[in-house]
């Protein structure tokens, strides 16, 4: 395809901008080097913090922190006793780990297609996808705004399954007034540096469910156990542990748990500052009508991880790739979330096909991720509404 022509003049920004950034502080950086000046650099005081902080935070009962988001995904379809022969509902709008859990465990992913204005996964459609062999949903906060919960727990009630949030968008938001995490049976947050709270990488999964809990535990450390109570055999003396199921090693260090614990005390001004970026890119683009504002609902108090630009394509001579292609000739860089994951070759080989989730689809042809993250300045903000209004000006029709 011909590069478009950039849509007229200089650049909106003489610099590229990011389409995201953490922001390490020098309280962040103390945080790391203290903990290798320190006697333990994984399995020390700093995990047993971090997960208070977090029950702190969400108001669950119980946290088992993990080395990244996909392992603490494993582990909870795992501790939800998904296996071989059993189905996971979830998004194809999402990264590809929401469904690679399910697969983990030699069960099969369903996409059940999203709501067209939300973008989230539609109860209904999760409802529709049920069959005898479904053992768990997998419903993720896709850009930071909560699924609809409500209606996701009355279906997983009364059908028998486990309900999981993928809130790896979503730490800082809260749902009828709650915040995820204390909400669904089990929920991930990721500490990933696109995320908006980082430990270079880094998973948790929250529960109130004790049973869980102790499952959890077990799964993330080998299977193995030092509590007499889970062991089979009496123990032979003090140093005794026994592996009583297959588990991974998972864990956490505690240098990025120091990092998540110094990053977390930022959190309420992350939050402020994402709230005000997304106030002002829905302000200067509900003004103009070549594009679609992702629609919230009023359940969810959002802190928003992505932005999501959406196109009209019948309001516009371009399309998403040449829409792409203008931002970054503006100097403005942006990335696409999600590309629907039965698209991928390794779904196509399991015998998914294009067609599964037709408002998954459209959706993926008509979006971009713009800059949204905490560093940006007002200047940034601004340069990126020029940007888009500047492309949109030009290429209407
Ligand atoms: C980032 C992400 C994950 C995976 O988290 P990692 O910590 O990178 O393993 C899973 N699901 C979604 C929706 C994500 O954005």
């Amino acid at each position: 395809m011909e590069r478009p022509a950039i849509a007229g003049g200089k650049p909106a920004r003489e610099t590229k901008i990011y389409y995201g950034h953490q922001y390490i502080d020098e309280d962040d950086i103390q945080a790391v080097v203290d903990v290798l000046r320190s006697d333990f650099l994984t399995c020390g005081p700093k995990i047993t913090e971090l997960e208070r902080k977090l029950c702190d935070l969400t108001g669950a009962r119980y946290a088992v922190v993990c080395s990244n988001g996909t392992a603490a995904l494993h582990i909870a379809a795992l501790a939800a006793g998904v296996g071989e022969g059993d189905e996971v509902i979830t998004t194809p709008i999402t990264f590809a780990a929401s469904a690679n859990c399910a697969l983990y465990c030699g069960a099969r992913p369903v996409f059940a297609d999203i709501d067209p204005a939300t973008y989230n996964i539609d109860p209904k459609k999760v409802e529709e996808a049920i069959t005898p062999r479904t053992k768990a949903v997998v419903a993720v906060d896709y850009t930071g705004q909560s699924a609809d919960l409500s209606p996701l727990l009355k279906i997983c009630r009364e059908h028998s399954l486990t309900l999981i949030e993928d809130g790896a968008h979503v730490i800082g938001t809260k749902y009828q007034g709650q915040m995820n995490g204390s909400i669904a049976d089990m929920t991930m947050f990721s500490f990933h540096p696109v995320k908006t709270v980082t430990g270079g990488e880094g998973g948790v999964i929250l529960t109130n469910e004790e049973s869980l809990y102790k499952k959890l535990l077990l799964f993330r450390s080998h299977g193995i156990t030092r509590d007499a109570a889970q062991m089979k055999h009496e123990p032979d003396g003090p140093w005794y542990y026994e592996q009583v199921d297959l588990g991974y090693n998972y864990r956490m260090t505690d240098m990025q748990a120091a990092l998540i614990i110094s990053q977390l005390d930022k959190l309420p001004v992350f939050s402020k500052r994402r709230k005000e970026i997304v106030d002002r890119y829905n302000a200067a683009f509900s003004k103009l009508p070549e594009l679609f504002v992702q629609q919230e609902i009023p359940e969810s108090d959002t802190t928003r991880h992505l932005y999501i630009l959406r196109m009209i394509p019948e309001k516009l001579k371009i399309d998403r790739r040449q829409f792409f292609e203008a931002l970054e000739a503006e100097n403005v860089c942006c990335n696409v979330h999600y590309i629907p994951v039965y698209y991928f070759p390794y779904y196509e080989s399991l015998g998914y096909h294009k067609g599964l989730c037709p408002n998954a689809e459209k959706l993926y042809e008509e979006i971009l991720s713009l800059p949204l993250y905490y560093a940006m300045s007002d200047a940034d903000v601004e340069s990126v509404i020029e940007a888009v209004t500047k492309i949109v000006d030009y290429y209407r029709r």
